[in-house]
């Protein structure tokens, strides 16, 4: 099991503008002194080179990249251009993209990979929806997504995954304790299986429908990193409680 600080991680999903640089600085002033969390916000692209600058000791990320490195991509981001820009990670494969834009997880690995080139972090996303989580299928659904959607060049110290069920994600409805501890092992053998002995310091977040009401039961479930955090992470006011909560 991971021996990382818990990692808690704001997506602000299609949110934000310069306004909200006081946003970031709140959540940077109100979590400066926990030092056993680690905090990071991935803001839209447009913000990323703002914020990077106020962050303080937050970490500042992507919400996706190309696999690309330059070229005939309109309206795409490289890698080596989010880095540029500020950030130290980007999220990969997020359901939203799978399901918006069509990414696969040889595309959400090829991502995975060009962040790894580049030099930056990733955070890998996977989850099951409802309908693979009730007919049963949803450990083999999810572990079989995760070793498809990891790139070659993954490594422990690298890589943190997030378990997203697609089906938690904005609907207030979170997976009982038991299920999200279930498939947290199952994902940790994953990551075993491919790294060795270093899959055990793969941080796996929770993700999905994170409050301050429900984070403290989450972030003490075994196994369970930390949390990517949507709706709860765009203010101060509902995402502290969550970073205090952090174990
Ligand atoms: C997310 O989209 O990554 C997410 C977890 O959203 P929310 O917290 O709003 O469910």
């Amino acid at each position: 099991m991971s021996q990382h600080k818990s990692y808690i991680v704001g997506n602000w999903k299609m949110n934000g503008y310069q306004a909200d640089i006081s946003k970031l600085q709140a959540i940077a002033d109100g979590s400066g002194s926990d030092a056993g969390v680690e905090v990071a916000i991935c803001p839209p692209a447009t913000l990323i080179a703002a914020f990077a600058q106020r962050a303080g000791g937050v970490r500042i990320g992507a919400q996706d990249c190309h696999a690309k490195s330059s070229g005939a991509h309109t309206g795409c981001l490289s890698a080596a251009m989010l880095k540029e820009a500020g950030a130290t990670f980007s999220i990969v494969g997020h359901s939203e993209r799978r399901a918006d834009q069509g990414e696969g997880d040889a595309d959400v690995a090829a991502k995975a990979q060009a962040l790894h080139e580049a030099g930056l972090g990733a955070i890998v996303c996977v989850g099951e929806t409802l309908e693979q989580r009730d007919s049963g299928d949803a450990i083999a659904m999810v572990t079989a997504q995760l070793a498809a959607s990891l790139p070659g060049a993954a490594s422990a110290d690298w890589l943190s995954v997030a378990y997203e069920p697609v089906w938690a994600i904005g609907t207030g409805r979170v997976p009982r304790s038991e299920d999200i501890a279930a498939m947290h092992a199952a994902l940790r053998a994953t990551l075993t299986d491919r790294l060795g002995a270093a899959g055990a310091g793969v941080r796996i977040l929770y993700g999905g429908s994170v409050n301050p009401g429900n984070a403290a039961e989450i972030l003490a479930i075994p196994d369970v990193g930390g949390a990517l955090v949507g709706g709860a992470s765009l203010k101060s006011e509902t995402f502290l409680p969550i970073i205090q909560a952090a174990p």
